[in-house]
C-alpha cells in the first residue's frame, strides 16, 4: 500500500471520462484554498454516489469503484494488500481477494478495508491534482507517512463513520468486555480489568464488524484512549525493502492518546519494547504475556506552547500474539501511559 500517492496525473488520467466527471464535481464543491481532510473526503465521495449514511459499506464501495470507473482486478497485488495505479489508462485497482482469517474477522472484512484504503489514494490524487485543494491539500499530505495515514483515517470514515466512532467510549467499552454474549463467545476472552487489554481491542472490533487491526486505526488520538490512559502497538517482523532480509521486529501500526505518540516503523527495542522480540518467538497466537518495560514516547506538554517532549516510561506492556493467515504472525502490545504531570521531567 505504499504506492506513489501524489503524483501528476497524466493525460490518460485526465481524459478518463469517469474521472472527469469527479473532478467536474470537485469544482462545484470545493472551496478554493480550504484543505479537505478524510471526514470531508468521504462526505464528498457519498454526495458524488448519491449514497446516505444509512446505507452499506459494500454499497458505497460498490458506487464509488463504478462511477469513478475504476477497473478491479485480483492479481497483481500481494496477498491481502492492494496496489493503485493512476498511470495506466485502465485505472486497475489491484486488490487480491485471497481468504484471510484474521483475528475474529472474516477475510470479507480485510478486502472492504483494502478496497477502502485503496480508493483513499485515489480520492488523494484526485485532491492533490485538483486546482481549488491542490496547495492545502498538499501542505497537508506531504509526505508517504501522511498519505497512508490520509488513506487509513478514510477507510476508517468507511467503515466505522464519525457518529459511530464518537460513541465508542472507555466505560461502555468495559461494559462490551464483561457482556460476552455481545461478542459471540470468542475464545480466550479474560476476566474484565481496569486497564486496556487485547481483550477490549478485539470486543470492540467484533462489535464494529472490522478487523483488530482497523479498530486499533480507528482508536489513534481517540478520546477513549485518553480516558483509559492507554497506548497501543502492532509490531511484526518487517523485511529489509531492498535486500528482503529480516530486520527484526518492527512498529507497524500504534494508536496513541491525543496528547501523545510513539513512531512507527522505528525498531521495537529501540522504543523499550525491550521483551517484544524474545515474547514474539515463544507465545502462541492469542497467549499474552506481560512485562515490565521502560518506554520511549513523545508527549506534548501544555507550557507556555505546545510542544512535543521525549519521556521514558515505566510501565507493564501486555504483549498477545496473533497468528493469521493472510497478514501472518504479529503482536499487539497495550500499556498503561497516564500522561506525564507537569513537573515531571521532559526532553
Ligand atoms: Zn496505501
Amino acid at each position: 500500500m505504499n504506492d506513489a500517492l501524489v503524483e501528476t496525473p497524466t493525460d490518460a488520467d485526465l481524459r478518463s471520462s469517469s474521472m472527469a466527471k469527479w473532478m467536474s464535481f470537485l469544482d462545484e464543491q470545493l472551496s478554493p484554498g480550504v484543505a479537505v481532510d478524510a471526514i470531508g473526503a468521504v462526505r464528498l465521495l457519498r454526495r458524488f454516489t448519491l449514497t446516505g449514511p444509512s446505507e452499506s459499506v459494500s454499497t458505497l464501495l460498490r458506487r464509488a469503484i463504478a462511477s469513478l470507473g475504476i477497473a478491479v482486478s485480483d492479481e497483481g497485488a500481494c496477498e491481502n494488500e492492494g496496489a493503485i495505479r493512476f498511470s495506466n489508462p485502465e485505472r486497475l485497482l489491484f486488490v487480491n481477494f485471497v481468504p484471510t482469517l484474521s483475528v475474529g474477522a472474516a477475510s470479507a472484512q480485510r478486502r472492504q478495508f483494502v478496497v477502502a484504503h485503496e480508493l483513499g489514494h485515489a480520492i488523494a490524487w484526485s485532491l492533490a491534482a485538483h486546482p481549488c485543494s491542490r496547495a492545502a491539500f498538499g501542505s497537508r499530505v506531504v509526505t508517504e507517512y501522511d498519505c497512508e495515514r490520509f488513506c487509513n483515517d478514510f477507510a476508517s470514515e468507511i467503515l466505522v463513520p464519525n457518529p459511530v466512532r464518537r460513541k465508542i467510549s472507555w466505560p461502555r467499552t468495559q461494559l462490551l468486555l464483561r457482556d460476552t454474549s455481545q461478542i459471540g463467545g470468542l475464545p480466550g476472552t479474560t476476566a474484565p480489568t481496569s486497564d486496556l487489554t487485547f481483550w477490549h481491542l478485539r470486543a470492540l472490533a467484533a462489535a464494529h464488524g472490522v478487523s483488530i487491526r482497523m479498530m486499533i486505526s480507528v482508536l489513534h488520538r481517540h478520546a477513549m484512549l485518553g480516558d483509559a490512559s492507554a497506548g497501543v502497538a502492532v509490531m511484526r517482523v518487517v523485511p529489509n525493502r531492498q535486500t528482503g532480509r529480516e530486520i527484526g521486529l518492527r512498529i507497524w501500526q500504534a494508536s496513541c492518546p491525543i496528547w501523545g505518540f510513539i513512531p512507527t516503523n522505528k525498531r521495537a527495542k529501540r522504543l523499550g519494547f525491550s521483551a517484544a522480540g524474545s515474547i514474539f518467538d515463544t507465545i502462541a497466537s492469542f497467549e499474552s504475556a506481560h512485562h515490565r518495560e521502560q518506554l520511549t514516547v513523545w508527549e506534548q506538554q501544555q507550557q507556555r506552547q505546545p510542544r512535543w517532549c521525549k519521556r521514558m516510561l515505566d510501565t507493564v506492556c501486555e504483549y498477545t500474539a496473533v497468528d493469521t493467515n493472510g497478514e501472518g504472525r504479529f503482536i499487539v502490545a497495550t500499556w498503561q501511559w497516564p500522561h506525564a504531570t507537569t513537573d515531571e521531567k521532559c526532553n
